[in-house]
């Protein structure tokens, strides 16, 4: 794998649930580049204001400047013509234009680096992420730890009730949970049959 290959368009997903690190990940890769003197810009969407504005901070409080955008189509437009590497935070949040415009900054030749949630707290693919799951050459699924009985963890569990789909915030929020911790809330959509129902499994949660 040499997707630093001047020239070489690529598209590599970084996905997982809360708490596994995606932002750090990002960062890691995009400032690797930047030292070797590649052009990085760095985009997320703009409802995202959990913290500063023009930074991606991670959890861990590393930071990188970035640049915030209503529509994953600004990306495009907005993008730096000789810029070579494209870093992407919170893609989840993204409209469904962005597995398109990553496709095109590809076809140029340019790197571009995707973040996101693979899942939202129902276990239900989020946004555009499962269709940039399919197309990117690599994708690096990564995993939490489970904040019930410490196995890897793949979901988001949300912890208080809401009628939307997104709250903002992290910690008291949400918390990352194994396949047998999660705990989906209400009953899933009859279009997204791999959710198992709620509570059909809680006589063996206790042991976990
Ligand atoms: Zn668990």
């Amino acid at each position: 794998m040499n997707p630093t290959r001047p020239g070489a368009g690529w598209i590599e997903v970084i996905t997982g649930p809360m708490f596994s690190g995606k932002s750090e990940e990002l960062i890691r890769l995009l400032r690797r580049a930047a030292i070797a003197r590649q052009r990085v810009e760095v985009f997320k969407p703009a409802l995202d204001d959990r913290y500063s504005e023009g930074d991606i901070v991670s959890h861990s409080q590393w930071r990188v400047p970035c640049r915030l955008v209503e529509r994953a189509e600004e990306i495009r437009t907005r993008l730096d013509p000789r810029t070579e590497v494209v870093g992407i935070d919170e893609a989840q949040f993204f409209d469904d234009a962005l597995p398109a415009v990553c496709g095109h900054l590809a076809n140029l030749g340019k790197r571009v680096i995707v973040a996101g949630l693979d899942m939202d707290y129902r276990g239900v693919p989020f946004g555009p992420l499962p269709v940039l799951l399919a197309v990117a050459e690599e994708v690096h699924k990564i995993h939490a730890i489970c904040t019930s009985c410490g196995a890897p963890a793949a979901y988001t569990q949300r912890l208080i009730e809401s009628d939307e789909r997104v709250v903002v915030g992290a910690s008291g929020v949400y918390e990352a949970r194994c396949r047998r911790c999660h705990e989906p809330e209400g009953a899933p959509p009859a279009s997204e049959p791999w959710l198992f129902p709620p509570g059909d499994d809680s006589d063996q949660k206790e042991e976990g």
